[in-house]
């Protein structure tokens, strides 16, 4: 190389300026100079592979004279400007299922459970002592938590007997949110003894948000997940997965926008996708899976089966075509298929494609 830019000036290599060793200085390599015409292709780009080369994947293009000044490229998936990169994409990170794709703040749920005040006291006209507070109505009267409420309506004056509706404020506060760390002592009386020791009340939203959080057993975890409410999570909306791969867009959409679609508009979408020629060439083989598989729902009578449905929420008739269209996609033969009222809840105008489906397995060699 014959030329350097430091701090912004092009110098020759022989010639360096001195440089005030406690500043930060800029030193880069000029690589190439060209004004381009026809012929040139092959050198330019031996010369921006050499730059990415030697700099780890970074080239800066200068365009002297012309409006567009400096251009940074990167081989990394990374923008300077913005300070942010990430891994090359993969498969697996488009699915929330995948530690990879989903969303770390709900981990791939799409929502998060919180204890509600509401549900642990569903009937506010009973009174503390009538079992306003279901969390413990189901444990024992003698047991640790009905002594717990004990020691804290003690302490704080609270009226067992009164309706919980009527109980003022700053009590109830206590109740669901505790008492900030205060030390209440308590009265305990179980099957080892009896004595005397000092808590601290958590309040039991927080004691039913810990514990669901510490369990280990599933069983105490059902139980508490009574009194919790979902909630759409606040970092993805409940699309469920993070950000550099909501960030990806085929068309206008990202996937979980895409899943949203029921199979009818996602296989019209599909039609209507505007590719250039190098996207095509990349993309051909994977929309023309797409369109297949939406064609197999649509054919059943399922084209308006959102993507994104859950699989639980479906009826026996639709989750049974779902399956018939697995498998016409998995194109077996051989098969004896028993099929109980396939048709059902279907609309008759879906019924002749319904059998033009089941023409089609027979064709192919099943019975
Ligand atoms: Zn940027
Ligand atoms: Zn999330």
């Amino acid at each position: 190389f014959t030329r350097l830019r430091v701090d912004g000036e092009i110098v020759s290599v022989e010639d360096p300026p001195k440089l005030d060793r406690y500043k930060n200085h800029s030193i880069e390599v000029v690589i190439d100079r060209l004004v381009m015409k026809k012929g040139l292709r092959k050198r330019l780009a031996d010369s921006v592979e050499l730059a990415l080369k030697i700099s780890d994947g970074i080239v800066v293009l200068d365009f002297p004279g012309s409006k567009n000044g400096e251009m940074t490229l990167s081989e990394q998936f990374a923008c300077l400007d913005c300070n942010i990169s990430f891994e090359e994409l993969t498969p697996r990170m488009f699915s929330f299922n995948s530690p990879y794709g989903a969303c770390k703040t709900c981990s791939g749920l799409g929502f998060y459970q919180e204890v509600h005040p509401d549900l642990i006291v569903p009937d506010q006209n009973l009174s503390i002592s009538e079992g306003a507070l279901v969390i413990y109505n189901s444990a024992s009267k003698t047991g640790f938590y009905a002594q717990m409420v004990k020691a804290v309506t003690k302490y704080y004056g609270i009226d067992p007997d009164k309706p919980y509706k009527d109980l003022p404020e700053d009590q109830k506060e206590i109740l669901m949110h505790g008492s900030g760390g205060e030390r209440i002592l308590m009265d305990y009386e179980g099957r080892s003894g009896r004595g005397q020791f000092h808590i601290k009340f958590e309040g039991f939203v927080n004691n039913l948000a810990r514990r669901h959080k510490e369990t280990e057993s599933d069983n105490s975890r059902e139980h508490i997940e009574q009194f919790m409410i979902q909630k759409p999570c606040a970092r993805c909306s409940g699309d469920r997965l993070n950000p550099v791969v909501l960030a990806v867009k085929v068309g206008s959409k990202n996937i979980a926008d895409y899943t949203r679609l029921s199979a009818d508009a996602a296989y019209k979408y599909m039609l209507e996708l505007k590719l250039n020629k190098t996207q095509k060439f990349i993309g051909q083989r994977i929309i023309k899976e797409i369109k297949e598989r939406l064609k197999f729902l649509i054919d059943v009578g399922l084209g308006y089966i959102t993507i994104d449905r859950g699989s639980a929420t479906l009826s026996g008739g639709e989750a049974q075509r779902i399956r018939l269209a697995t498998q016409i996609g998995s194109g077996l033969m051989g098969v004896l298929y028993i099929l109980d009222e396939p048709s059902i809840g279907l609309h008759q105008k879906d019924n002749k494609r319904l059998i033009k489906t089941l023409e089609r397995l027979r064709n192919l060699g099943n019975t």
